[in-house]
């Protein structure tokens, strides 16, 4: 059968999108996941851009084995040397390295003629497969690219040592029938390009990259890119698992294997929305809270008397099966130790203790623990205790009433590690929270976006903040769970600025470790 690959680039293209900021354990986590999806390729980052995309490539290249981990690189020797230090402990370093071909960008952006760029092009393989056994070239903005060039550069790279090339549709322009007649085209045109593999890389700004995504497998690409749950630049990629899904439900129509294991897809998908912030569209294909709901009468009826009238995935296959859980405010140690293992976290001894005298302290206040309430857990233990926060929440206090001015008053760590205690006010609970956080933390901030939802069904259901804000010029987001939103609302604050401060902390740290060696 013939095997379509998984590039995902949630890490790169997705984490590029505007206010995502993942930290490198984040990063790990879900490069762990994407492993255990079954990635063919998986993107870590882009080493040369900054310190901290450096260190999360080169993570994630030293742990991941079972997928191929590549960096994004542009055609630039010392892109090309950063990313090799990043790649270079990988079971199998790959790099990936960019131009653009299409006539506005070589005009505009890259002043060069096409000439130029073909030299620029191949000059940049060769370097780079002089170090990495596997370079995947890619022609940005091929598809608004002149074919008669496309295939003059790629018959050139591949000469030079490509070992894939991707064709992509970088502004989201091309409709299936012609991104499809495109591959068709380079597959009769370019030479050699049934030694290498032939990759798509679609974005969804009218709303047709994963259409487009599979009009490439029907005519000939071996490869296909995206990110979990299409998030990326502007309208986003192309969203993998609807692909996967797709070709295994319409496997009697394309005959495809994908090395994909779907039921994965749904924890993948919900750690990816919880780390990032990106919430997920209700009605989204495969993942959507509401993907697998019946509401009509009619539906619900033709549902009992054969579920196939209505239902053409079911939510098992996805990996969304919510078994009821037996763990309650009684439940044992070991009982909560194999759940963890069951869904997919490794925590040490002393962290599975704190978790569980967590999970005792919810019991007590929530009647029932869902599976979502243990992910929260589990997640949180594994990623955000790893540092200590500068700003560290101690307690809030709001007041508010129809007839009052609100009041919150907030005490927390300072960068100097004291305890202090703030108050304000504020035309409502949540603007005085944000005052009194704004005095607290030294520097410029703006919220952008802020969104409060709840964890899994239920009036006791724990609550969730994200915030989106500009800290001295850097868009961040933070994230906040707790019982209640005006918590979760403080902690989401905090967590954003928190992880702008440790960042510049490693940075500084990093130059004088230099400093030092030098
Ligand atoms: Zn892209």
């Amino acid at each position: 059968m013939r095997r379509i690959d998984f590039f995902d680039t949630t890490l790169r293209d997705g984490e590029q999108s505007a206010g995502i900021n993942l930290n490198t354990a984040e990063k790990l986590e879900i490069a762990r996941q994407l492993e255990r999806l079954g990635a063919a390729v998986i993107e870590a980052g882009f080493p040369a851009s900054s310190p901290g995309d450096f260190e999360a490539v080169q993570r994630i290249a030293t742990t991941v084995r079972n997928s191929t981990v590549t960096g994004l690189a542009r055609a630039v020797k010392s892109d090309i040397d950063t990313s090799w230090d990043a790649l270079k402990g990988a079971e199998q370093p790959h790099l990936h390295v960019f131009l653009a071909t299409s006539p506005i960008h070589m005009e505009y952006k890259l002043k060069k003629t096409p000439d130029q760029v073909v030299d620029i092009a191949v000059e940049a393989v060769k370097y780079a497969r002089s170090k990495f056994p596997l370079v995947q070239w890619s022609a940005e903005d091929a598809f608004r690219s002149d074919p008669a060039f496309l295939v003059r550069i790629l018959n050139e790279v591949i000469a030079a040592g490509a070992t894939t090339v991707n064709i992509p549709d970088t502004v989201g322009y091309a409709s299936p029938q012609e991104y499809g007649a495109l591959f068709r085209f380079l597959k009769e045109n370019v030479r050699g390009i049934d030694r290498v593999k032939l990759s798509a890389h679609c974005h969804d700004d009218l709303g047709m990259a994963v259409a487009n995504s599979i009009a490439a497998i029907e005519n000939g690409a071996d490869q296909v890119e995206g990110t979990i749950n299409g998030i990326g630049e502007r309208a986003g990629n192309a969203a993998l698992e609807e692909i996967a899904v797709a070709l295994h439900i319409r496997k009697d129509f394309y005959n495809l294997e994908t090395g994909i294991r779907l039921n994965e897809i749904k924890r993948t998908s919900e750690l990816v929305s919880r780390l990032t912030g990106v919430i997920i569209q209700p009605n989204k294909a495969v993942v959507g809270k509401n993907a697998f709901a019946h509401e009509s009468g009619i539906h619900q009826d033709g549902m009992l008397k054969n579920p196939e009238t209505y239902e053409i995935i079911t939510p098992e296959l996805i990996g969304a099966t919510k078994e009821p859980l037996a763990l309650g405010k009684h439940s044992g140690r070991a009982a909560f130790k194999d759940r963890a293992i069951t869904m997919g976290f490794t925590l040490s001894d002393d962290q599975l203790n704190e978790v569980f005298a967590e999970f005792k302290e919810l019991a007590d206040k929530k009647k029932e623990i869902t599976e979502d309430d243990l992910f929260v857990l589990f997640t949180r233990q594994q990623l955000e205790k790893t540092e200590t926060p500068i700003y560290d929440l101690e307690s809030i206090q709001v007041q508010y009433g129809t007839n009052n001015v609100p009041t919150a008053t907030v005490t927390s760590t300072n960068p100097e590690g004291e305890t202090v205690s703030v108050a304000t006010t504020g035309a409502g609970s949540v603007e005085a929270i944000f005052n009194t956080l704004e005095l607290l933390v030294k520097g410029d901030v703006h919220i952008l976006d802020y969104q409060v939802s709840s964890i899994g069904k239920g009036r006791d259901a724990l609550g969730q903040a994200v915030v989106n804000l500009n800290f001295n010029g850097t868009q961040l987001t933070g994230r906040g769970i707790a019982q209640d939103v005006l918590e979760a609302s403080a902690k989401a604050y905090l967590n954003a600025i928190n992880r702008q401060l440790v960042r510049q902390s490693l940075e500084t740290q990093k130059e004088l470790a230099v400093e030092t060696v030098n």
